[in-house]
């Protein structure tokens, strides 16, 4: 069975676009303004020869009436439930903000196997692009750039490690 990667983080980080690098297609909708993705977007990937299948969320409506960070929290949870793996994305250039710590929150509870993708890492020295993220208690953060490809087969390789 193809295992399932579930990518996760708050609008703006770069999730549609790992994704459209991951499927090679571009279903997910890419934007400057956060928050277009209106609803989860499955495709499908390989690494050499091992399927799987990649699924992107956020669809986040501007004008929920429970709010953004409850609308987070639910969609981080509905994904969560149909994943193997975890990808949760934050953004390097920006650093921990509450929402990522929110989802941390919820991630930490959840018994499947997350990776950390600091993103917008390109031109950054790696290790200090990831280092904050350590204090998510996630593990061993991945510095990458879905923009331009930089670490994504080491990240798809640590997600995929388990299956
Ligand atoms: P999402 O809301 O998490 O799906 O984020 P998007 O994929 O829509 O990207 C949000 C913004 O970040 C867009 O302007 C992207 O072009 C930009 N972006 C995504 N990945 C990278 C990256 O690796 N480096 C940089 N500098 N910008 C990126
Ligand atoms: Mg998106």
């Amino acid at each position: 069975m193809k295992p399932t990667l579930v990518l996760v983080g708050r609008p703006n980080v770069g999730k549609s676009t790992l994704f459209n690098r991951l499927t090679r297609t571009r279903d997910a909708l890419v934007a400057d303004m956060p928050g277009l993705t209106r609803d989860r977007h499955y495709g499908h990937g390989k690494l050499g020869d091992r399927p799987y299948l990649v699924v992107d969320t956020g669809g986040f409506e501007p004008l929920a009436k429970d709010g953004i960070l409850h609308e987070m929290a639910r969609q981080t949870e509905q994904a969560v439930a149909e994943a193997d793996a975890i990808v949760f994305m934050v953004d390097g250039r920006a650093g921990i903000t509450p929402q990522d710590k929110e989802i941390a929150k919820k991630l930490r509870r959840n018994p499947r196997p997350v990776v950390v993708a600091v993103n917008k890492a390109e031109g950054m020295e790696r290790g200090v692009a990831a280092a904050e993220f350590h204090t998510l208690g996630l593990g061993e953060p991945l510095a990458i750039s879905a923009a331009h490809g930089d670490g994504v087969r080491a990240l798809l390789e640590q997600a995929l490690a388990h299956f």
